[in-house]
């Protein structure tokens, strides 16, 4: 939801925004701007509909030069994506530039209030009475721009993430959040500002990650400061970024989801690197080490995740249940927070993140702590806001995840599962040695079996342009598979457009198998486990009302593959596991069948990679 970039320093401010806006554009694309503040002491924006790219055309015969500016390209929420929309947003005098990622939840009522007092606003953003605010807090109580943001804020209810310039001050930027991201560069006498990491890597490993409820000043050549609205002075706490700039360039793929894909292997191996020893036939999570009592003495665990990560989350659920046997709910975190739900403080709650700022799962884990409840985190991003507000967790470690659907998250959230599972399961004796063991092994090694699948690239390229017709695609799974069977119709209408929903197998009769006729193509996630008859028998059904069967089976199956018009084979595992191998197929026909309509795989219509806002 929104990228938003700064900088100030000695460089031309311009190629360092439009570069972060590139790197941030998968965060939000319908609009782009930038703020510059020139050596004339002119205060300049540029803003357009669309990509970054067309910011960029636009600016091409503009005055773009200035060692200080913010930059910003919009997921909107508030008014629709127009030139007028886009942020920056000036101050009713032009003195004043801002652009926010979030929402402002009490906008209504400062519009009406800054309407009164004869403010006129262009936009129907909620951003643009942030920046008017401001503008009034500074000119009523006579304030420097740091003091005005600080006080303007405290009158706000929701969340943000801001970077204001002001024309009569060229050498200070000022930056606050709450609940959205922000991260501070910090580079030879200049500062850098980010929604990540990533426009800020190239220039420096030094970073600040702004807390909640924080105003930073940042001037040229000199430190910053922090306060936060209880006006305390934060000492700023620098970290280094481990982050490699290859993680977040496509490195020859055309697509990062391609690239994404193809990287599960070795996103895996990160994943269970020094926490999965396979000569030693053990797993070690310190999160688990540290905190094996919450595990031992919870009454239940409650999953809270959205997305693709609910999706892992439910096939936790599968996993803590068999071999755990502690009781699991896993709930959507929007339903979860709203529905005043049951909450004791025995339970364990884990709470799943690719970006680690997802908007409702971080409020659900707020109402969970509230009422005592252990919270566990499975986060991808290091220092993320979800990371500090769990009691502890596990990084998933798959490096930067950049195209819009979820790939090698899925499978690393669901790796750190099954490593956490397997090691309280060893620990409750739930799980026993010999079993244990086996686990550890093929877990170890599943990437190479991941390889095996990513080398059918062709057949399975060559298969999904045969169905870029159908507007419908019904995904059948059982058991552990039934989550993603869910997860492979999300990747496809996430990037593909087409409408596809994932059903477990057996409840197809109930209603989806009125569906079925010559033209639908059923996914059938059907490996050789305890439920194969089952689900053969599902196929059969399929096959009777004249379904195009996709299947996913063992290799060496022949029974569902003689029922199918397109098998896809992949390598023998342990069920529990092969979640790990089945989502795999299912990502690439998503990619192939997207790629096929011509579809923007990265940037897909209506959608922003992390959800900041809830
Ligand atoms: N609420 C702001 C807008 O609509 C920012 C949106 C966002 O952060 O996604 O312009």
């Amino acid at each position: 939801m929104c990228g938003i970039v700064g900088y100030i320093g000695d460089k031309d401010a311009f190629p360092i925004l439009i570069k972060g806006l590139h790197r941030l554009e998968y965060r939000g694309y319908d609009s782009a701007g930038v703020a510059l503040l020139n050596n004339k002491g002119e205060l300049h924006i540029f803003k357009t509909k669309g990509k970054v790219n067309n910011l960029e055309k636009y600016c091409s015969d503009k005055d773009v030069s200035g060692n200080i500016g913010i930059a910003h390209t919009r997921w909107a929420t508030h008014g629709e994506p127009s030139d007028i929309n886009a942020h920056p947003h000036y101050s009713q005098s032009k003195d004043i530039a801002l652009i926010h990622n979030g929402i402002i939840e009490n906008y209504l009522s400062l519009k009406q209030f800054l309407k009164d007092k004869g403010y006129i606003f262009k936009s129907e953003t909620d951003t643009e009475v942030l920046v008017q605010l401001i503008e009034y807090v500074k000119k009523e109580h006579k304030l420097s721009l740091y003091d005005a943001v600080q006080r303007a804020l405290s009158q706000v209810i929701g969340a943000y993430a801001i970077g204001v310039i002001e024309r009569q001050n060229p050498n200070v930027l000022i930056a606050a959040r709450k609940g959205s991201p922000l991260i501070i560069g910090v580079g030879e006498g200049e500062y850098f500002l980010g929604s990540d990491a990533s426009p800020i890597i190239e220039y420096t490993n030094k970073v600040v990650y702004v807390g909640d409820e924080e105003v930073v000043r940042m001037e040229k050549d000199r430190e910053m400061e922090i306060r936060n609205l209880s006006d305390s002075v934060i000492v700023p706490e620098i970290t280094e970024l481990q982050m490699d700039l290859s993680e977040i360039e496509k490195g020859g793929y055309p697509h990062f989801m391609l690239k994404e894909i193809f990287e599960q292997p070795r996103a895996l191996s990160l994943c269970m690197n020094g926490r999965v020893h396979e000569e030693l036939k053990e797993i070690k999570l310190s999160g688990i080490i540290d905190h094996i009592d919450r595990f031992r003495n919870a009454r239940r665990i409650l999953i809270s995740a959205c997305g693709t990560s609910w999706h892992a989350g439910l096939i936790g659920k599968y996993l803590f249940e068999q071999f755990c046997r502690i009781p699991v709910e896993v709930e959507v975190a929007s339903e979860f927070r709203y529905r005043n739900p049951v909450i004791f403080p025995n339970d364990v709650m884990i709470a799943i993140s690719q970006s680690g700022e997802t908007a409702d799962t971080l409020a659900a884990i707020e109402l969970a702590k509230s009422k005592g409840a252990f919270i566990y985190g499975v986060c991808n991003v290091v220092g993320s806001s979800i990371a500090r507000a769990t009691d502890t967790g596990t990084y998933t470690h798959a490096g930067p995840e950049i195209g819009v659907a979820s790939t090698k998250a899925f499978t690393t959230q669901v790796a750190v599962l099954a490593m956490m599972v397997f090691a309280i399961g060893r620990e409750l004796g739930t799980v026993k040695q010999d079993e244990y063991e086996k686990l550890v092994t093929e877990l170890a090694f599943i990437k190479n079996k991941i390889e095996e699948i990513l080398a059918l690239k062709d057949s399975i390229e060559s298969m999904s342009k045969v169905f870029t017709y159908a507007k419908n695609f019904i995904y059948l799974g059982r058991g552990f598979n039934y989550p993603v069977a869910m997860e492979g119709a999300l990747k496809l209408k996430e990037i593909s457009y087409i409408h596809a929903e994932g059903y477990p197998a057996a409840e197809m009769k109930h209603g989806p198998i009125a569906l079925i006729d010559e033209e639908m193509p059923i996914v059938v996630i059907a490996p050789k486990f305890a439920m194969y008859d089952k689900i053969l028998s599902n196929v059969q059904e399929v096959k009777a009302r004249n379904g195009r069967i996709i299947s996913i089976v063992t290799k060496g199956d022949t029974q569902i593959k003689a029922l199918s018009d397109f098998v896809i084979e992949i390598p023998e595992t342990i069920e529990c596991l092969s979640p790990l191998l089945t989502i795999i197929p299912l990502q690439m026909l998503s990619y192939y069948v997207a790629v096929a309509k011509g579809r923007n795989v990265d940037q897909p219509r209506n959608l922003a990679k992390s959800v900041t806002v809830e």
